[in-house]
């Protein structure tokens, strides 16, 4: 397992999939999964999300 680095949350993907965008179930942060071996995330962009900016 590895962490959210938003919220250090503990967070197991759907899918491991290289890419592969899944919500944190803890805060909600979109995580792009970067390497599946170690498995690693990143925070997603947020490029279709509507923030109000
Ligand atoms: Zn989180």
């Amino acid at each position: 397992m590895t962490q959210c680095p938003t919220c250090d949350a503990g967070v197991t993907p759907n899918a491991l999939i290289v890419g592969e965008i899944f919500a944190c179930p803890d805060c909600g942060t979109e995580l792009e999964v970067l390497g599946t071996a170690p498995f690693s995330v990143q925070c997603a962009p947020k490029e279709a999300e509507d923030w109000g900016e």
